[in-house]
């Protein structure tokens, strides 16, 4: 992508309205546009990396055998009504037209949406187990959206459910969704943090969070420093300290952001619609459910909380908008631009009519992982300068060994 084409510029000064740091910088940067208080646009360079994110979650959802669906966000009255959840205070709810009262409500979870429509193709113990899974946009009426895409009110989830025969499978199925979960934040760049929480009504019994440790998150939670087991402030009679219950290790207080929450739901939802199997002798039984969530613009929002500086956001390879910033100096890096795209190599160019110390500048903020700039001076030398965004050192390379050092740099 031309740098000239891009329709969104950088912005020197800090949004008045925005305290946190990602939102801050993801505006400054033009990532992302505040429409209103928790709710965001998401910019040419910030879809990117929710593409980025979106498709290392499809790649994981789908190797723990996750089938992708798009469900509704228009939901009529009945499916919170059968689980008592249509009082709920963060429902934001629609009246339909003509009439004053409302009969819809927008997206806040799919538990019962999916139920519903599994209850059509459940008959018998050989449809099971199954998963499915999106990543739609979901709806809270958040009385606290200040802090950028940590707490939108409307934001994108990705939402897995699980259904089985038995607790036990159910178990199995949990602890899967869980290692994939890890993994899913570490493609990220994010270390998470497997932490016991409160349950509820609608769950079998505790969930599972995974929190990012990080000082701008909202939650508290009690971490080993040995043994890394966790437990939620919400619910944990651990204090900062004590003596880890697992492993005799020392448990430390920590702030924290929860990127992701794992829920086994047991039969409640489908109780409230009857889905029912038969097993094996023929006895109808309740399907026993799992439900699984991650916020892709959180986990965006993390990123950043946890990799910026003075100058801007650090993106981790995986989610970087693009993998290399080319950047000419009073020359024309138009040939490198081709080769490398003809390489499959992601490149943001540099081509505006911008001094070097604005181009510098604008790099750093916006953040790709690989600076490569082009002056007179390198092609004199028939090389360019890389600079990696969170190491100091320039080094050039020459033009014929680029492929070979870029691909060692994309790959560590
Ligand atoms: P929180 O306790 O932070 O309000 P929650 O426990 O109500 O979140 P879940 O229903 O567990 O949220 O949602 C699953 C995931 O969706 C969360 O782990 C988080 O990543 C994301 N998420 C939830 N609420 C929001 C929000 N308001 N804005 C952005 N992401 C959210
Ligand atoms: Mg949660």
């Amino acid at each position: 992508m031309r740098q000239s084409q891009l329709f969104t510029k950088t912005i020197k000064e800090a949004p008045k309205d925005e305290v946190s740091v990602n939102a801050n910088l993801l505006t400054r940067a033009g990532f992302i546009y505040k429409n209103s208080a928790g709710i965001y646009s998401f910019l040419p360079l910030g879809w990117r990396v929710i593409q980025k994110i979106a498709s290392i979650v499809r790649q994981e959802m789908n190797a723990i055998g996750g089938q992708e669906m798009f469900m509704t966000a228009l939901h009529d009255k009945h499916y919170l009504q059968a689980t008592g959840r249509w009082g709920v205070d963060v429902v934001f709810k629609v009246a339909e037209a003509g009439k004053k009262e409302p009969t819809f409500n927008l997206s806040w979870t799919h538990e019962e949406i999916i139920s519903e429509i599994a209850a059509k193709y459940i008959n018998s113990y050989k449809d099971l187990p199954f998963s499915v899974y999106q990543i739609q946009t979901k709806f809270r009426n958040e009385p606290r959206a200040k802090s950028g895409l940590l707490r939108g009110r409307e934001f994108l989830m990705k939402d897995l459910y699980s259904f089985h025969t038995s607790e036990k499978n159910l178990f199995e199925y949990y602890d899967l969704v869980a290692k994939s979960y890890k993994k899913i934040f570490e493609r990220c760049g994010l270390a998470s943090v497997y932490t016991l929480a409160a349950g509820g009504d609608f769950t079998l019994n505790n969930t599972h969070e995974f929190q990012v440790l990080c000082d701008a998150g909202e939650d508290t939670i009690y971490v080993c420093e040995k043994c890394g087991y966790s437990e939620n402030k919400e619910i944990t009679k651990l204090e900062d300290g004590v003596e880890c219950p697992k492993c005799g290790g020392l448990i430390k207080e920590k702030k924290s952001i929860e990127v992701g929450n794992i829920f086994p739901l047991g039969t409640k939802y489908s109780e409230a619609f009857n889905l029912k199997f038969s097993d094996e002798n023929g006895v109808k039984k309740y399907v026993v459910m799992g439900s699984y969530g991650i916020g892709l613009g959180r986990v965006m929002a993390t990123i950043v909380e946890k990799f910026y500086d003075e100058k801007g956001i650090i993106w981790p390879k995986e989610v970087a908008p693009f993998q290399v910033h080319l950047i000419e100096i009073k020359s024309s890096a138009k040939k490198i631009y081709e080769d490398l795209i003809k390489a499959g190599v992601e490149v943001l160019y540099d081509d505006r009519d911008k001094s070097a110390g604005e181009k510098f500048a604008d790099a750093d903020l916006i953040g790709i992982p690989i600076r490569m700039v082009v002056s007179e001076k390198t092609l004199k030398e028939d090389s360019v300068e890389i600079k990696e965004r969170n190491k100091k050192e320039t080094k050039l390379v020459m033009l014929r060994s680029l492929a070979s050092e870029l691909e060692a740099k994309l790959l560590s």
